[in-house]
């Protein structure tokens, strides 16, 4: 390696850490023609987690796109040796999923149906089969089985010399011993590396430094939310029985994972609850280092593997490896450019799926560094989705334990996570908790899903114990009047004399429209794909106020920022903890802007909006709907919210929860960012090309237009479906005539309608008129028709939005 005094002067890019995300990184860089890339390494090459990994392949995972990373690492892990000569471990031997419970084997079952979504291979076997696979496996409680034939592992230490000889081979440079100890912005913009050896002058960085990569971003300001784990798993000596390698045995009920080592047998855990460890403890020159065993918390799990392999009770224990791991507070790793430091760009975050995503992973870093966006879209994974409160070490301590532990749970619809709770609250949140609300975290907001309680939910795949509730919620919105609190969306105050000039670039839509009017409106970025969808109110001249999604603010305020040119007049400001938003909705609504002394809501048009005075309290009220009825979203300082809504109430108004609004606006096939848009989608898809002003210079139009006159070649459609019990959650296979023509992006149950409900992606390309096309929805692997509507499937012309009294 070469020593760490002959560091250059510059490089374009510097990668810190040498792990597989690293070593991953830099390949893809000097692969991408970046030769002058060099990876500094404060130790050696893999000695953090990498070098102890068990390094499963597993391919599927929630979307398609996390999935087909892993898919690009299974093709490099199994190529690699071929270009560089250096092995890298690659072993196919699939792995097999069994069950032991119905939910989990309807779990199963739905993750069977997306792997076939994403052209990845699983097939349910039988009990007698998956007793083949693996002979020793004791099946008395064994109800079912899942194989996947594709996945295998890798020898990660080997997979990093392979990744370093090709990254060498193309002209990159590393530098182990040799530590990170400064990071160099100018004007939020990186511009070079401090080492004990001297400083680079850089343009980007990429911090690929595993469990360290918090205090490393510190030292550019950059929040970076991940905590260490301790990880288990137990290595036996040699057992009779075990010649060659088994496929990996997934018993997630027990929460082990368990295959063959070196004649032995490695079972390793998922616990419940796992154990947080504080990196100071781990230190700066843990490297090649184990933390000590803990038999006491893994001993369940042993019980658990006895159970399953009862030849383990005449095993050997060779060792309990515990190891640190970095785990986030969503489950998802950080890919992307940083909201904060332009240039600082993140690949770390792993919680647990390193080695397999890694390959993938390194080459969508690479891309985003050298393009400025990743191959495909990859929200899930973006850095800018956490808010800022999931940073603080209370917060990471307490919930990186409970997520280890649901990377074997079933996903159940509705389920929440227990730690970290409560730490952003929307100004009505006490009044909530005297309606029993149960609350949900989204983006760390408590919001209230439904009122009423009666009891802990139930967790269930069959119609949820919440239903009725739900049911009751919708129906005051529909035929009374309704009260949704919307207060944790992001809202951004764009002001001075060029806000104007500055939006119409930024966004699609005509911003010039008057003082008075909303704007329903796409950011999108120069390949026309959606980067936020959001509302503004134009406030004044030269004052907007926009409201983005809850989870969208950081991003959003960021994408923004990055947008102005140099000298243009406009500020931006993150107001969004200075408003409640009221979403009042209903037929009753009209008669309740006339007993709060505020009759001038009813002569509001649609998408228009006003200042007034209710009971008391200066609102802005604009005449839309994100559920499909008629009304108003009403923002008031939140100081006032609960005077606000105290005095609905007492005109009639009920609460309605995030469930009710949720299946209300699937009915109305409005599209939510993160589920039905993404980056790669773009306007004639949505079906939002009336969003889209051709008058404009906007970001994304030269895109639009030079696919403006082909058809798109998929297009989001309503399914509604003909079983009443049928329980859609989105992400299901939709097939024709048998073939897989696209998927749901989201799905509810929709009282309106009387029946379940899904909004879905579908290729327009190979079948005709959808438009009332019957089609099947694979769930949990059982065929549920339906039948297709190209718009909205309950009040398609919108009237009952549309209805005031003007
Ligand atoms: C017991 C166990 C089992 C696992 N099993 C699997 C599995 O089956 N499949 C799977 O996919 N994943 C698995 N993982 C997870 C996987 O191993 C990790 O996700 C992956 O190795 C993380 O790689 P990394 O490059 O992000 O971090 P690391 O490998 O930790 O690399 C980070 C590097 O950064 C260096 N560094 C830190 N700070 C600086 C600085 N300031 N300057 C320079 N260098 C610095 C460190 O020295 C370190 O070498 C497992 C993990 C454990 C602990």
């Amino acid at each position: 390696m070469t020593l760490s005094q002959n560091l250059p002067n510059h490089a374009s890019v510097v990668v810190i850490g040498g792990g597989i995300m690293g070593c991953s990184t830099l390949y893809h860089l000097a692969k991408a023609g970046v030769s002058d890339a060099i990876l500094l390494e404060r130790n050696e090459l893999t000695s953090g987690t990498t070098w102890h990994s068990a390094a499963q392949v597993r391919a599927l995972r929630s979307s398609r796109n996390l999935t087909d990373l892993i898919r690009y690492s299974i093709s490099l892990y199994s190529s690699l040796e071929q270009e560089t000569g250096q092995a890298t471990g690659w072993i196919n031997k699939g792995s097999l999923s069994i069950a032991t419970n119905p939910d989990r084997l309807n779990f199963i079952k739905r993750q069977e149906a997306l792997a076939q979504l994403y052209g990845v291979s699983a097939s349910s076997i039988s009990v007698a089969e998956a007793s083949e696979r693996w002979p020793m496996m004791n099946t008395e409680d064994v109800i079912g089985a899942v194989w996947s034939p594709d996945d295998g592992r890798v020898g990660p230490s080997d997979l990093c010399a392979a990744l370093i000889k090709g990254a060498k081979s193309r002209g990159a440079k590393i530098h182990e011993h040799c530590g990170v100890t400064g990071i160099k912005t100018r004007d939020d913009k990186i511009i070079g590396v401090e080492t004990g050896s001297g400083e680079i002058a850089c343009d980007a960085i990429a911090i690929c430094t595993g469990l360290w990569s918090r205090e490393n971003a510190a030292m550019a300001g950059v929040e970076v939310p991940l905590w260490p784990c301790e990880h288990f798993y137990l290595l036996t000596n040699p057992l009779d029985g075990i010649s060659g390698n088994l496929p990996t045995l997934s018993d997630h009920d027990s929460h082990l994972y368990i295959r063959d080592d070196s004649g032995g047998l490695l079972v390793g855990c998922f616990e419940p609850m796992g154990k947080a460890i504080d990196p100071e403890q781990i230190g700066k020159d843990f490297a090649f280092q184990l933390l000590p065993e803990d038999w006491d918390h893994f001993e369940p799990m042993l019980e658990n593997a006895l159970h399953r392999l009862p030849c383990l009770a005449d095993a050997d224990i060779r060792m309990l490896l515990n190891g640190p791991e970095s785990f986030t507070p969503d489950g998802s790793f950080l890919l992307g450019e940083s909201a904060e430091t332009r240039g600082l760009f993140l690949g770390c975050g792993m919680n647990s799926v390193g080695v397999a995503t890694g390959g993938g992973a390194g080459m969508a870093l690479a891309h985003c560094i050298v393009h400025g966006h990743t191959p495909t879209d990859l929200h899930e994974a973006d850095p800018k989705r956490y808010p800022s409160c999931f940073n603080s070490i209370a917060a990471l301590t307490a919930r990186v334990p409970e997520i280890l532990g649901t990377h074997y749970a079933i996903h159940y619809p509705g389920v929440q996570l227990h730690s970290a709770r409560n730490l952003k609250l929307t100004p009505l949140h006490a009044r909530w908790q005297a309606r029993n609300a149960h609350f949900g975290q989204f983006s760390g907001w408590e919001r209230a899903l439904y009122f009423d309680k009666q009891q802990e939910p139930v967790l269930s795949f069959d119609k949820p114990d919440w239903f009725d509730q739900v049911g009751r919620e919708v129906g005051y919105a529909q035929q009374q009047a309704a009260i949704f609190d919307q207060s944790s969306f992001g809202k951004i105050k764009v002001h001075g004399p060029d806000a104007e000039k500055f939006l119409n670039r930024v966004c699609t839509n005509d911003m010039t429209r008057s003082p008075g009017r909303a704007i329903y409106t796409a950011m999108l970025n120069s390949r026309g794909g959606y980067e936020s969808d959001l509302t503004a109110l134009r406030l004044g001249t030269q004052e907007y106020r926009l409201y983005v999604g809850t989870s969208a603010i950081k991003r959003d305020l960021a994408w923004l920022r990055r947008q102005q040119i140099p000298g243009e007049q406009v500020e931006l400001a993150d107001v969004t903890d200075a408003y409640a938003v009221l979403g009042l909705m209903g037929p009753e609504t009209i008669a309740i802007a006339e007993q709060l002394a505020a009759p001038e809501l009813n002569r509001l048009g649609y998408f228009e909006f006003c200042r007034s005075t209710l009971a008391g309290v200066a609102v802005e009220a604009a005449r839309l709907s994100y559920v499909g009825e008629t009304g108003w979203e009403i923002s008031c300082p939140v100081s006032q919210a609960e005077k606000l809504l105290d005095a609905m109430v007492a005109a009639g108004a009920k609460p309605a929860g995030i469930f009710a609004q949720t299946s209300m606006r699937i009915e109305k096939r409005f599209l939510a960012y993160g589920h039905d848009l993404d980056t790669d989608m773009d306007p004639f898809q949505a079906g939002l090309e009336f969003a889209l002003d051709w008058n404009s210079d906007f970001i994304g139009k030269a895109a639009l237009l030079a696919r403006r006159d082909q058809a798109p070649t998929s297009q989001l459609v309503s399914i509604v479906f003909d079983a009443i019990d049928a329980q859609p959650l989105g992400n299901e296979p939709v097939r024709h005539a048998g073939r897989i023509i696209g998927k749901t992006t989201s799905a509810a149950f929709g009282y309106r309608l009387g029946k379940p409900v899904a909004i879905a992606l579908l290729e327009t390309g190979t079948v005709k008129n959808l438009g009332g096309l019957k089609v099947d929805v694979d769930i949990a692997r059982s065929q549920n028709a339906g039948t297709i509507f190209l718009n909205a499937a309950y009040d398609p012309r919108g009237s009952s939005m549309r209805a005031t009294t003007r």
